[in-house]
């Protein structure tokens, strides 16, 4: 339960993120593999208790779509998060590998992760906010599950102060800068299954002309309620910014097909144009079809939570399905 950094030994870096790196590593003492976030947090000494005490509600977290919780501990300057670690990585990582995914496991993917926001959402009044491919986990079990929810607020904004982030998977009433809901989570998991399903972001293919800012990659914090009325106005600031931006993150200009979107093209066109949809028509089934547009409705009001999603006719058939989701993660 005491989890200390000296009892911990690296074994393999698992990648980098917006908020820090995870590592896996071995808790000595007991012989467990864990996987270890490092968090960078630019904070005072109390904030950081503070952050550490809301983490602790993670301990309560149990569900079998949700990564398990080991501990948390003060590493100065960092936070180390230690969880459950999944042996076949994210989602991403793994269509990157092998393409896209077969539509019956997108299915497991979708009931794993409504399953994993009713859990949240029901029995401890969390929304996720970050749900997209790299924060959902598969094992050679085959079991899927979600990671990186918003348990602690301090965390969110101790992130969103010292990091810019960007987060191409947030629905257009986000971006507009409404109050995050678990119908948000939806409009992400929607984006993230087309994702899946055809091995490529959606939008990257989407052209756009346009746009002097065309040679400007934004930045959005996500304390900011709404981006658009705060990226950089002057090409100074614009220079400076996509500088910056280079160095600090991965791309966040999408290329697809030869084109590039800027960050502020794609926020303009996930709030301007239709939502993306399985496509080409006919190549998915139907009820595959009918389930990501509603997942992907743009009026908040009108698109379902995730316990009434449960119900869906695409996701009873991903329950009953036999498709054997360990022997697919054998295969990579
Ligand atoms: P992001 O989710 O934005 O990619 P993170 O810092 O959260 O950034 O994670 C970096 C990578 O580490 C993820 O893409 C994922 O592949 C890997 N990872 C995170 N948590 C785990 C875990 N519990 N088990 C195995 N791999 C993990
Ligand atoms: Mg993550």
């Amino acid at each position: 339960q005491d989890l200390k950094n000296e009892d911990l030994k690296d074994m393999q870096e698992l990648g980098q993120g917006n908020g820090g790196s995870v590592k896996k590593v071995q808790h000595v003492p007991s012989g467990t593999i864990m996987a270890k976030k490092i968090v960078l947090i630019d904070a005072k000494p109390s904030v950081r208790k503070q952050i550490l005490r809301e983490l602790q509600i993670m301990h309560d977290c149990n569900s079998q779509y949700i990564i398990s919780f080991y501990g948390a501990y003060i590493s100065d300057p960092n936070i180390c998060i230690c969880m459950e670690f999944m042996d076949k990585g994210s989602l991403d990582g793994i269509y990157k590998k092998i393409g896209p995914i077969d539509i019956d496991v997108v299915g497991k993917v979708a009931l794993a992760v409504l399953e994993g926001l009713t859990y949240l959402y029901d029995v401890h009044r969390i929304i996720h906010r970050d749900i997209k491919p790299s924060n959902i986990l598969c094992n050679s079990k085959g079991q899927i599950k979600i990671c990186d929810f918003g348990v602690s607020g301090e965390l969110i904004n101790s992130i969103a102060d010292t990091f810019v982030g960007t987060s191409t998977y947030m629905s257009p009433e986000r971006i507009q800068g409404a109050q995050y809901t678990v119908k948000s989570d939806v409009w992400s998991l929607g984006i993230s299954l087309i994702e899946l399903a055809l091995g490529r972001f959606p939008f990257a293919e989407t052209s756009s002309d346009d746009s002097d800012l065309s040679d400007f990659e934004g930045t959005i914090s996500p304390s900011q309620p709404n981006p658009l009325h705060r990226l950089p106005k002057t090409k100074e600031e614009r220079e400076k910014a996509a500088k910056k931006n280079k160095r600090k993150s991965k791309g966040v200009s999408l290329q697809g097909g030869g084109m590039t979107m800027s960050i502020l093209e794609l926020l303009q066109h996930i709030v301007n144009e239709p939502a993306p949809r399985l496509t080409p028509e006919g190549r998915f089934p139907k009820q595959a079809e009918d389930f990501i547009d509603s997942c992907l409705l743009k009026d908040p009001l009108a698109r379902l939570t995730p316990k009434d999603l449960l119900k869906h006719s695409w996701i009873e058939q991903a329950r009953i399905s036999t498709i054997d989701v360990e022997a697919w993660a054998s295969t990579f």
